[in-house]
């Protein structure tokens, strides 16, 4: 965290006063300017400027990305800066050395990590995760947008050669008001292939980031991954909301047998792909591309380790309710089918759902099947999806692990 001290700076930008009795939240660190609590702008800024936080009695606070919209300032420093390439240099390295002091950059068994977080890293509205030499970089902001190719020229020499190409994922992850018209494609180094074979816990997977969700893998849950192996030894393993197999895959090191279930038909070819990558033609496994819902509704409890790993089931706090419902609905019909001694995998990756709401849906869920269940482990995310402390929301996934007798 960098001194709130103020340092003079050339450069002018615009200017952003808050309302008298709103800088307490940005004095805690918090990165998040919310549009009411802003008293006045100054200097017209368009979206995606540089535009300073002061006090409403004029004291400076912040520097960040304006974005008009209910998060109208995005904070990448609570020290008085010029955010040139020297800065973002800084920030990146700062976010490489991390990975390299918790064991994650330069490991041989595990080539796919996130080396920016967002606000876990300092930087909101950025995201960069590594496959082998490829980093795929997602703007959130049209701040980040703007200064894409900068940050781009600047991950092979932070990361010390590891990166050598590129590749630009914002086309859909870029506000649509801010109309910047963004196309996919690589914006460093050669422009290279669409896909690439990575390895995890010395795993591997096809990882396709052109035409895959997210940045092409679900690199957050490798932790989670890691656990289930523990358990699934000679079980019958459900994994619904597979993706593109990362728990079967695990799973197939001990288990007697892996379902992969996704509505996705692209998906479950792959989660196949990724199956025979490791096994070979294993008839333990078998892939379902068919929806959630009624595939547990119809199965027989047949099961006795199954994964529930959904995605957001509330992007915005108006959904909360209705997602609290689905994890709800969910978890009581795997709690009440999975075969007594059963092991349950049950996650969210909703930001607005919180730990405590997650775990009284799950709470409930168990009640109204009456059963005896215990939990094993409290799940969150793996160390390069750093929490920042001052940003309880960054702390978007949560798990449970449960026994059910
Ligand atoms: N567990 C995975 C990531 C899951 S992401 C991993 O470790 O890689 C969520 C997945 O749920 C997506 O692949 C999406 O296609 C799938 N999905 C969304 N709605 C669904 C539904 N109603 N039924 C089945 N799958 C669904």
């Amino acid at each position: 965290m960098e001194k709130r001290t103020v340092q003079t700076t050339d450069k002018t930008f615009a200017g952003i006063t808050l309302k008298k009795g709103k800088e307490q939240s940005v004095r805690r660190y918090h990165p998040w300017v919310f549009s009411g609590a802003i008293g006045s702008v100054r200097g017209n800024p368009r979206e995606g400027d540089t535009v300073e936080v002061f006090a409403s009695d004029d004291t400076y606070l912040a520097t960040g990305h304006w974005s008009p919209g209910s998060i109208a300032v995005r904070i990448f420093s609570f020290a008085r800066c010029n955010p040139d390439i020297a800065f973002f240099r800084k920030k990146l390295s700062d976010a490489f050395s991390y990975r390299v002091n918790t064991g994650i950059a330069g490991n041989d068994d595990s080539n796919a990590w996130r080396l920016v977080h967002g606000e876990g890293d300092g930087l909101p509205g950025l995201i960069v995760d590594i496959y082998g030499s490829v980093a795929v970089l997602q703007a959130h902001t049209a701040g980040f947008w703007h200064i894409r190719e900068m940050i781009a020229g600047l991950l092979p020499e932070v990361t010390g050669g590891l990166v050598k190409s590129v590749y630009d994922k914002s086309e859909g992850t870029l506000p649509f008001m801010a109309k910047l018209n963004p196309a996919n494609g690589y914006i460093a180094g050669e422009s290279g292939e669409s896909a690439a074979v990575i390895t995890e816990n010395g795993f591997k997977f096809r990882v396709d980031w052109e035409k895959g969700q997210k940045t092409g893998f679900f690199i957050d849950q490798r932790d989670s991954r890691s656990l289930l192996r523990q358990y699934s030894k000679g079980r019958n393993v459900l994994n619904m909301f597979g993706y593109t197999g990362g728990f079967s895959v695990y799973a197939m090191s001990n288990a007697a047998l892996v379902h992969t279930v996704d509505s996705s038909a692209a998906a479950t070819a792959m989660a196949d792909e990724n199956v025979r990558l490791n096994f070979g033609d294993d008839p333990r496994h078998k892939s379902f591309s068919t929806d959630a819902f009624s595939f547990l509704a119809g199965m027989k409890s047949d099961y006795d380790l199954l994964v529930l790993d959904p995605p957001a089931f509330a992007k915005h706090q108006t959904a909360l309710n209705q997602a609290l419902q689905g994890y709800r609905r969910l978890n009581a019909i795997a709690i009440q089918k999975i075969k007594p001694g059963g092991i349950l995998f049950t996650f969210s990756c909703s930001q607005v759902v919180s730990r405590d709401d997650f775990r009284r849906s799950v709470f409930v869920a168990a009640a109204n099947t009456g059963r005896n269940v215990r939990i094993l482990h409290q799940t969150g995310q793996p160390a390069d999806h750093p929490v920042n402390i001052y940003h309880p929301e960054s702390e978007y996934l949560k798990g449970l692990v449960l026994y059910i007798e």
